[in-house]
């Protein structure tokens, strides 16, 4: 996979430092390491966008960090709202990138799916965003700014039934399961969760954020050591011929080595894998299929979700019909296998799994 160059930056952009990084660059500075927790509460928990507003900070300090480093901005170009209450937040990035977070209200549970990469270069057959292609990495900053879009759109909100309050922390869950795929831009996907579940910013704890891969072996390892976040992993069939037509990265990656390294991945107690499979008339929705896919996972402690395909322009593939998605999914659970079956959100607004695309503006 070829890897998109970061967007130019003239200095630092301080939303792109997890804490640790950020005290060293203020000790480079030639100040102590604290003043780096500073800034970064200031700019994460606080919300602030220019040096001025860091008032505990020396004046002096504040103007080296004005000549050395900037704090990126970001902004809200769309809302679009769903009847079911989901709502599709387009962004855009300082380098006129456009992407897309999706806010889903489910009961108590307010989650925000997040992306990861402008446009995505894997490539799978039945995603929308796929077809784009991959512009760039997104960088650590701009994942992490999704969330405090989302708090922006959701202070006041009737949906949550919250008053505005700028301590007010709404989301519940966050799921990497926006454009792109994470662990193909390793480096600022685990920086960004590094500043999500910082206890001294949003204070996220790693069980409530779930990082979704097609399957990068090394990538996925690595993120299972460094930080104990849920994984879920794309299958998307019950044997390694269908996910390879699926999938082009099955043959990089093929199946039964990704099932291998889930065995491997750590796991905290009654914690399991997810595995997300999308549902696809006449391909994937069989009764072999079924029971193909609850031979693999046998002895892996994980359940299955069921996502019935979201039609978008173009995509060769149809959505099966309710009768198919229970059987199919009845099937599952009868081989013992632990299965839910997704209920499609945001499929008026094209906020639904898969159908996230937008075009750049530059
Ligand atoms: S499903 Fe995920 S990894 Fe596959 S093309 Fe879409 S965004 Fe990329």
């Amino acid at each position: 996979m070829a890897e998109a160059a970061a967007p130019p930056t003239q200095t630092t952009d301080l939303r792109d430092l997890p804490r640790e990084a950020l005290r060293d660059f203020v000790r480079e500075l030639g100040e102590p390491a604290y003043r780096g927790d500073q800034v970064f509460r200031w700019i994460w928990r606080h919300g602030a966008s220019s040096f001025d507003e860091m008032t505990n900070l020396p004046h002096g300090l504040r103007d080296r960090l004005a000549e050395s480093s900037r704090i990126g901005a970001a902004r809200i170009a769309q809302v679009d709202r769903s009847v079911d209450g989901t709502r599709k937040l387009l962004l855009q990035l300082e380098d006129g990138a456009r992407i897309e977070a999706v806010l889903i209200p489910d009961g108590e549970r307010l989650t925000l799916c997040i992306s990861s990469q402008v446009g995505c270069a894997l490539a799978c057959r039945f995603c929308a965003t796929g077809t784009m292609g991959l512009t760039r990495h997104m960088r650590a900053g701009e994942i992490a700014y999704q969330l405090v879009a989302a708090q922006q759109e959701m202070l006041d909100d009737e949906v949550a039934g919250r008053r505005a309050d700028p301590a007010a922390r709404p989301v519940t869950n966050i799921v990497m399961m926006g454009m792109g795929e994470p662990l193909h831009n390793y480096d600022g996907t685990l920086a960004a969760l590094q500043i999500l579940t910082d206890e001294q910013g949003f204070g996220y704890a790693p069980a409530r954020v779930t990082v979704s891969t097609v399957g990068l072996i090394p990538q996925m390892l690595a993120l299972g050591r460094a930080l104990p976040v849920r994984l879920a992993v794309s299958l998307h069939a019950g044997d390694a011929d269908t996910r390879r037509s699926l999938m082009p990265i099955d043959k990089r990656y093929p199946m039964d080595e990704v099932l291998a390294a889930c065995r491997e991945f750590p796991l905290k107690t009654r914690e399991r894998i997810t595995f997300e499979y999308t549902l696809l008339r006449g391909v994937n929705d069989g009764d072999e299929d079924a029971r193909n896919l609850a031979v693999k996972l046998e002895g892996l402690r994980c359940k299955v979700n069921v996502l019935p395909f979201n039609e978008h322009p173009g995509a060769p593939f149809e959505r099966p019909d309710d009768e198919a998605v229970t059987q199919f999914s009845e099937r599952l659970r009868s081989l013992g296998v632990e299965t839910f079956v997704r209920t499609t959100r945001g499929r008026d607004i094209a906020a639904a799994c898969g159908q996230l695309a937008v075009k750049s503006e530059s």
